[in-house]
């Protein structure tokens, strides 16, 4: 059994705060030994407003994501409440994130499991939320990093891992995207990007591995299983993964996150006229 290396009560008190300001819903709990977990969206009060779903913490020992998410919902939110509702699920594997590992409990990766009836306890509290809520999202955006330690290298140790930030946008419509535009951000403010040809075989066109036309190694992507293309299948035209690398300070992680969402929204409120 995994040790508990992160304590999921500092997420607890951290959503329990934002309740000011957001509509706390516990959809679910993972129940592991003695441990009951809450999962939680979090929707943003108000009328109006176009649709935006976050995510983060899918894999338990990418902890950028959580508290990318948390903290942008805290400190950057409320200057875009005007434009844009957000819908948010912080924590995505609140065990892996205790334990620290990429899997679930069951040493299930989630995010190979996005299908309507799935049975896997995260994805089932997920898709019973997401049909009480919007249809469309305007974006969405699951906030991922790469472990250069750990359960993802070990299993992929013939590939090289990127080293500096990248990122997937799922988005057929290419008049809609804005990937360059998100990569701008870093690179305006000197944070490095990951300009190989290729990141696991896909195409990378200066930090962005675009869909479809990019993809050729990871296949999952394209079949739905992942929660980027189960919602873009079924929920938006557009949907981002975001990748930053755990060689820096988990601070800088969750800036990079922050930066390049707030990028995503700005060029948002450009091409939508707001
Ligand atoms: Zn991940």
């Amino acid at each position: 059994m995994n040790k508990e290396v992160r304590n999921y009560q500092e997420i607890i008190s951290q959503v329990e705060e934002l309740k000011s300001s957001f509509l706390v819903r516990v959809i679910g709990e993972v129940h592991y030994d003695s441990q009951h977990l809450p999962l939680y969206r979090l929707v943003s009060e108000g009328q109006g407003g176009e649709a935006v779903l976050l995510s983060g913490g899918m894999h338990g020992d990418e902890p950028a994501g959580v508290y990318g998410v948390l903290k942008f919902l805290k400190e950057h939110a409320s200057s875009y409440m005007n434009d844009f509702k957000f819908f948010a699920y912080p924590c995505v594997n609140p065990w892996g994130f205790t334990a620290n590992t990429g899997s679930n409990h069951l040493g299930l990766n989630i995010n190979r499991h996005f299908v309507f009836g799935s049975k896997v306890k995260e994805v089932e509290s997920i898709l019973d939320s997401l049909s009480e809520g919007p249809q469309t999202y305007l974006f969405t955006l699951d906030m991922h990093e790469t472990p250069l330690e750990g359960e993802f290298a070990d299993a992929n140790k013939d590939e090289a891992l990127p080293t500096e930030f990248y990122m997937w946008e799922n988005c057929p419509d290419k008049e809609r995207r804005v990937g360059d535009k998100m990569i701008a951000s870093l690179e305006q403010r000197g944070i490095p990007v990951c300009k190989w040809e290729s990141i696991y075989k896909d195409v990378n066109s200066g930090g962005v591995i675009y869909y479809p036309e990019g993809f050729f190694n990871q296949k999952e992507y394209g079949t739905g299983t992942t929660f980027e293309a189960f919602l873009q299948v079924n929920y938006t035209p557009q949907a981002f993964t975001t990748e930053t690398i755990d060689n820096v300070s988990l601070e800088e992680r969750v800036e990079q996150q922050i930066i390049v969402l707030r990028a995503a929204l700005d060029a948002k409120k450009e091409t939508l006229g707001f």
